[in-house]
């Protein structure tokens, strides 16, 4: 074991068995990576422990003159871990490189990689992908969470209506369902948490196709596909093949061109329920996201049978947030009574210092009705379908981030972060 193992008596194990604070893992780290021949894969094993410990989707690995910045995301947001000494990053590198199994002695060539549950040393699979700076190689590694228990509409976040709504949209036949958002803003885990719920409902009685680029997580009972675009394998040519396999669902990663667009909406008129993404800002832009990809008015009109916008928040940390009252510019955006205390950030060692923990989920959905079909027919502006669906019950993003605050999830600040005011500037960073 390394030096820092070796101080602390009663805690040989600690940087392998519990989330340490960020100084004390730049410290361990160091420490064990410059110890000996095994230094490095010990360091490597650490921390990924210590990454997945803090719940970090990715690690980043970056040399600067100055130091190795290791940063990790954790919650949606980067933060900065701590700087390692430059000399130990060849060897660092060296081994996450030989557990991706990459060509170790390629640095001005980016890699891609992967590291299996059993060798990563934190159970969890690893993608791991590299990119030649002018400063060195830089790593970027993504921990892949297999937690099925994420993939459940209860878990979200999402508020009851819109829970119910996705309930809804599962057990129908047929029909186009499209969500929207920009990246990483949990499009996937809604998406697989609705395969979740269909295997669930219907059993094996129900054929699922899933294609995506790259499949993430493996699900069972789902007949999980990955385009390669490099050997003309496409969405496009996938969608076609899947539709001769004889599906009652069909999964889409993305659709973005208009033949996929086409040949998806299609689908959902003709036997099939088909869940996807497409990018677009707003619930009702994704209409004329549609149209303007060729698909006639009168496909996305029947076939469309509901779209969803989704973001992420961030939760404040229960066990350290404090009420404060807030701004009046802030009360005033979240509709807080005078005189109503909201939540503020503080920071405690259950959170790291960072005072929220866990992120939750908000969906705009847009269901289409027969008088919203009428009007998808006159190729309407978007503003139009939005004020259409306002009418009719939607509650906006921004909103139902609203509602979070008064509620006591979480803080205006992430209120403004999402969706910060007109004119406010760039938001600040923790
Ligand atoms: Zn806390």
């Amino acid at each position: 074991m390394g030096l820092f193992a070796k101080k602390t008596e009663p805690d040989t194990q600690a940087v392998l068995t519990g989330p340490l604070p960020f100084d004390q893992i730049g410290t361990a780290l160091a420490a064990l990576a410059g110890a000996g021949e095994s230094g490095a894969i010990e360091a490597v094993d650490a921390l990924l422990v210590q990454a997945a410990l803090h719940r970090a989707s990715d690690v980043h690995l970056e040399p600067w003159d100055e130091g190795v910045s290791l940063r990790f995301r954790i919650d949606g947001l980067l933060h900065e871990v701590a700087s390692l000494p430059v000399r130990h990053h060849a060897r660092i590198a060296g081994r996450v490189k030989v557990l991706a199994r990459m060509l170790t002695y390629q640095k001005d060539l980016p890699q891609d990689g992967r590291i299996d549950p059993e060798a990563s040393g934190c159970g969890k699979a690893v993608r791991v992908s590299t990119f030649p700076t002018v400063n060195g190689e830089k790593l970027v590694l993504r921990i892949l969470n297999p937690d099925p228990n994420l993939f459940d509409l209860d878990v979200l976040g999402f508020d009851a209506d819109t829970t119910d709504a996705l309930r809804g949209i599962v057990t129908r036949p047929q029909g186009a369902f499209l969500l929207t958002g920009p990246a990483s803003s949990g499009k996937t885990t809604t998406i697989y948490a609705m395969i979740r719920e269909i295997l669930g409902r219907r059993g094996p009685s129900t054929h699922v196709v899933a294609i995506e680029d790259p499949v993430e997580y493996r699900l069972g009972r789902v007949s999980q596909s990955e385009v390669n675009s490099h050997a003309g394998f496409t969405y496009e040519a996938a969608l076609r093949a899947a539709l001769r396999q004889d599906p009652e669902v069909l999964v889409l990663g993305e659709i973005r061109d208009p033949e996929t667009a086409r040949t998806a909406i299609q689908a959902g008129l003709t036997g099939h329920l088909v869940i996807s993404t497409i990018h677009s800002g707003t619930a009702a832009g994704v209409f004329t996201r549609l149209l303007d990809m060729g698909v006639e008015p009168y496909l996305a009109a029947s076939s469309v049978v509901g779209v969803m916008a989704q973001r992420l928040y961030r939760r404040a940390c229960p066990d350290c947030a404090e009420t404060a009252l807030p701004a009046p510019r802030e009360r005033l955006r979240c509709g807080i009574a005078d005189g109503a205390g909201t939540l503020r950030a503080v920071g405690c060692p259950a959170c790291l210092g960072i005072g929220y923990r866990g992120r939750a989920a908000l969906g705009e959905v847009l269901m289409v009705d027969e008088a919203l079909e009428g009007l998808l027919l006159t190729r309407p502006r978007t503003q139009t379908v939005h004020d259409a669906a306002l009418a009719a019950g939607m509650v906006p993003l921004f909103e139902q981030a609203a509602r979070c605050v008064r509620a006591r999830l979480t803080t205006p600040e992430e209120l403004e972060r999402l969706f910060p005011a007109p004119g406010a500037g760039t938001h600040r960073e923790e």
